[in-house]
């Protein structure tokens, strides 16, 4: 029995390994077919950071911006993530900390990690995933009497889905079954609430995708600015599912992108399948132009993430004229990483 639990032990290691493997190990491990032999990409990523992490990690990048020593959030979690390869289950605040001291005091975190590869894989990964939601903006407020209030920041400035007071119940569905259609893994994360809820934008970006698909009824898709990311948004309302959209639209952080519905898993346009009323949405990361509709689609587990961003929602106001919720306030910037 002792021997049987050591072996699971150790293959449970192995396959946390190869999850974690960095893109720049041999393509055999990297689960490479050979069509891309040389391409030097990562091919996937296990998201694991807690949102406990996340708001840690957040709040020392926050706290330290503006002063001589900032600490970037994403090295923090790579660092962690390198020592953990990616788990986070065991996450301490005070192993947090102790590295905020170390990099306040200028050490490279580089010199902080035993294993500078993986370091550099988690870099790249997490800073694929969360690269837009913290850093500097401009806000805009809108008041009801169209009035606005513009002001300079640097915090998150990513919203959840959910517009401010409307309720929502979710678990971490990631990966499960689904049938309609063709058996597949769940690649997003669901979100139940009532129809009409207004669904903001969580992060900035450009519509580019819009309209009727059969498994996500009307649903939205939007690119970040440095096309890492791709957003998407489904099930939405039966009839008027959209605010004002069109693909290639700029759209902002905290903008009503249109309206929680049950629409999809039909080939019929606007047609209410979805016996459950809830949001889809899910989150690509492309590393490489080949991974945005081919085979190797890398979709992110956004149970924590949502977690963490149900702390920032967006509020929106009643609009006489259009006898909907609309946006009120909404995040610009420019600067886009690459
Ligand atoms: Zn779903």
């Amino acid at each position: 029995m002792k021997c049987i639990k050591r072996i699971f032990i150790t293959f449970t290691a192995a396959v946390v390994l190869l999850a974690a493997l960095p893109a720049s190990v041999p393509a055999a491990f990297a689960g490479e077919d050979g069509e891309n032999g040389d391409a030097d990409y990562i091919r996937w990523v296990d998201f694991d950071v807690t949102a406990e992490a996340m708001r840690d990690a957040a709040e020392a990048d926050i706290a330290s911006y503006g002063t001589d020593a900032h600490i970037d959030w994403i090295t923090l979690l790579a660092l962690l993530g390198a020592r953990s390869g990616g788990d986070f289950s065991h996450y301490k605040k005070s192993d947090l900390d102790a590295l905020v001291t170390e990099l306040a005091s200028g050490r490279d975190p580089r010199e902080l990690t035993k294993n500078v590869k993986l370091f550099d894989y988690y870099i790249e990964a997490y800073g694929a995933i969360l690269g837009g939601m913290l850093g500097e903006y401009i806000k805009t407020e809108k008041a009801e009497d169209g009035t606005e209030t513009v002001s300079a920041g640097y915090g998150i400035r990513a919203f959840s889905p959910f517009a401010a007071g409307y309720y929502y119940s979710d678990f971490d569905d990631f990966g499960v079954s689904r049938s309609f259609g063709y058996r597949r893994r769940h690649l997003g994360h669901d979100m139940m609430g009532s129809i009409g809820t207004p669904i903001v934008a969580v992060e900035s970006g450009y519509v580019e995708a819009l309209g009727w698909n059969m498994y996500g009824g009307w649903r939205v898709g939007i690119r970040s600015f440095d096309g890492k990311r791709y957003y998407y948004y489904a099930h939405l309302r039966k009839n008027h599912p959209y605010a004002d959209l069109y693909e290639g639209k700029t759209v902002m952080a905290g903008e009503v992108i249109g309206y929680l519905g049950m629409t999809g898993y039909s080939s019929r346009e606007n047609v209410n399948n979805i016996t459950t009323p809830h949001l889809h949405y899910g989150l690509e990361i492309i590393f490489d132009p080949s991974q945005k509709d081919g085979w190797n689609q890398i979709w992110i587990d956004m149970y924590e993430l949502t977690k963490f961003l149900s702390k920032y929602r967006a509020p929106t106001y009643y609009d006489d004229s259009t006898s909907e919720r609309i946006t009120r306030v909404y995040y610009t910037y420019t600067d886009t990483p690459d």
